[in-house]
């Protein structure tokens, strides 16, 4: 049926014709790579691979933004013109360095004494310490329930003693920096750093409403003129992410059509 919204090539103009001025921000797990049955097992489709290399020569920036380690986002999308920001909000990747946001880097000492602690304590009951740098991450899935009990009153007392932020996941406690870090700080230290005219961010999962929201506030402020919010949709997605969008699509395949007309001349 015909509406009068606009179509996704009239939504990408400003963005094709002034590509030296233009910010494409996506997630990746869901966005740009299918979900798969583990995390290990996502890949990055070639076509989508090749028209981000093309993108990310003629745009201002091409940035991959994800929850999963920063080193695990640069190998999944696989291109050094991308900037990758990992690990919440927290890392940023460039030119094949991990920086850590700096609000952040005060606490570095901190969660390495949390994970050594939690390694010698924890560790010989079963629990796994993630190695993952300005977070610690204790997993428990596979161990007794009084061990899992055992490593989330460990990391909370530890933790709130090294006045860090303690959450508790599904089979998993962390510990981080006790400030904020999100999909949304990591966009608007993008927008900050390369002064886009226009950006904007797809995603498809509930911590990139925090991207999508802090476009909005960008444009509000005047640090962007034009902002696009695309919403990867899909059966287990939440419904936030069509509800905030101005652009939805239907999974990778969408996403490949949105990189195209990007990519076109
Ligand atoms: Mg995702």
């Amino acid at each position: 049926m015909e509406t009068d919204r606009p179509s996704e090539k009239e939504l990408l103009r400003g963005w094709r014709e002034d590509p030296g001025s233009s910010a494409i921000l996506t997630d990746i797990d869901g966005t740009l790579a299918p979900i798969a049955p583990t995390p290990d097992a996502a890949r990055v489709p070639g076509e989508i691979r090749e028209l981000l290399e093309r993108l990310s020569r003629r745009y201002l920036l091409v940035a991959g933004i994800s929850g999963r380690k920063t080193e695990e986002a640069r190998e999944l999308i696989g291109l050094d013109g991308v900037v990758y920001f990992g690990n919440h909000g927290f890392e940023k990747l460039v030119d094949g360095r991990v920086e850590i946001i700096p609000e952040a880097r005060p606490y570095l000492e901190r969660v390495r004494e949390l994970e050594e602690m939690a390694r010698r304590e924890l560790g010989p009951l079963g629990a796994f310490v993630e190695e993952k740098g300005i977070t610690a991450s204790v997993h428990y899935r596979n161990v007794p329930r009084e061990v899992g009990e055992r490593c989330v009153d460990f990391v909370r007392r530890e933790g709130e003693r090294l006045g860090l932020r303690v959450t508790v996941g599904r089979g998993v406690v962390e510990a981080r920096p006790p400030v904020r870090a999100d999909k949304g700080t990591a966009v608007r230290a993008l927008v900050e750093e390369y002064r886009p005219r226009r950006a904007l961010f797809m995603g498809d999962d509930t911590t990139d409403l925090d991207a999508f929201r802090e476009l909005e506030r960008l444009r509000e402020e005047g640090l962007l003129e034009e902002m696009l919010r695309v919403g990867v949709a899909s059966e287990e997605g939440p419904p936030g992410i069509v509800a905030e969008a101005d652009l939805t699509v239907e999974g990778v395949e969408g996403v490949a059509d949105v990189l195209r007309e990007l990519a076109s001349p």
